[in-house]
C-alpha cells in the first residue's frame, strides 16, 4: 500500500476532477493521502475533504509565502482546526528565501518559530517546507521543535547527504518527491542513500513536481508509485518492502494505525 504524505488534493488544479480522481485512488493501490495546508482558506478546504474522502487526512498552516500580513488571530483560527478529528498535523510551515517577492525573512522567521511553538503547546507534528534556507530551518527547528519533542517531517527535502543525516540524527523524518526521479537529482538520490529506509517517507506535491515519467504532465496523488520505485532502486529493496516500509513511517508520523 502507498501513503502519499503531502499533497494538495483541494489545490484548484484539481477542480471538476477531483470525483474522478478519488474514485481512482480507492481503486488504486495509494490508501491514504495528507491534503496538505498553505494558509487558513486551504487549511479549512484539507480538513473538509478530509471529512468527505475517506482516503484523505490534513494538515493545516501558514506556507512561509503567505505569511506576509498574517496575524495572531488568523494564525489562532487556522490552528484551532487542529481539534477537528482528521487533523494530524501542522502545515505546510517553514522558511523559503527563493522567490524574492516572498515575505521578508524576519517576518518567515517569525511565523515559523510561532507555528512550531504552537504544534509544541498542542502536540501536533508539523511538515516542514524549507527552501533556499538550510542553515535558518535548522537553527529554528533546534531552538524550537527538537527541544519540545515535536515531531518534524522534512517535506521534499532537496538538501546535501550531510544535511539528511543531521536531520535524522536529531528525530526528524525526511521526505521525497518527484524531482528524486529527475535526470539531475544527484543530491536528492546521495541524501536519500544517506538515510535509513526507516526515517523516509515519500509523497507527491500534487498537483506541482510530477515525477517521470509523468514529467512535465499535471501531477497527482497516484503519482507517488514513481516515487516509491526510485526509492527502491536506491535502498536496492524490492517496490513491496519500500511500498510497506515507507507506508507504516508515514502512517508513524501522522499517528495512524496501519
Ligand atoms: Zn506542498
Amino acid at each position: 500500500m502507498l501513503f502519499d504524505s503531502h499533497c494538495h488534493f483541494t489545490d484548484e488544479g484539481f477542480d471538476g476532477i477531483r470525483p474522478e480522481l478519488a474514485e481512482q485512488i480507492r481503486s488504486s493501490e495509494l490508501a491514504r493521502i495528507v491534503d496538505i495546508g498553505t494558509d487558513l482558506k486551504t487549511s479549512l478546504k484539507a480538513v473538509l475533504a478530509s471529512e468527505t474522502y475517506d482516503f484523505c487526512w490534513a494538515a493545516v498552516g501558514y506556507h512561509p509565502a503567505e505569511v506576509g500580513s498574517l496575524t495572531e488571530e488568523e494564525l489562532a483560527k487556522c490552528l484551532s482546526l487542529c481539534s477537528r478529528k482528521r487533523v494530524v498535523a501542522i502545515g505546510e510551515i517553514g522558511l523559503d528565501y527563493h522567490w524574492e517577492d516572498n515575505p521578508p525573512r524576519d517576518v518567515q522567521q517569525h511565523w515559523f518559530r510561532r507555528q512550531l511553538q504552537e504544534a509544541a503547546r498542542l502536540g501536533m507534528p508539523v511538515c516542514i517546507h524549507s527552501r533556499d534556507a538550510d542553515q535558518d530551518t535548522l537553527d529554528i527547528l533546534k531552538e524550537e521543535a527538537f527541544p519540545r519533542k515535536v515531531p518534524v517531517l522534512m517535506h521534499c527535502f532537496s538538501g546535501s547527504p550531510e544535511l539528511a543525516r543531521q536531520y535524522v540524527k536529531i528525530g526528524a523524518k525526511i521526505s521525497f518527491a518527484g524531482p528524486i526521479t529527475y535526470k539531475n537529482a544527484r543530491r536528492n538520490v546521495e541524501a536519500a542513500d544517506a538515510v535509513d529506509l526507516k526515517d523516509l517517507l515519500i509523497e507527491t506535491d500534487s498537483p506541482y513536481l510530477a515525477p517521470v515519467p509523468m514529467r512535465g504532465k499535471q501531477n497527482l496523488p497516484l503519482y507517488v508509485r514513481y516515487v516509491a520505485e526510485k526509492i527502491a532502486e536506491i535502498k536496492g529493496v524490492s517496490l513491496a518492502e519500500a511500498e510497506d516500509a515507507t507506508y507504516r513511517n508515514a502512517c508513524d508520523f501522522y499517528r495512524l494505525p496501519y
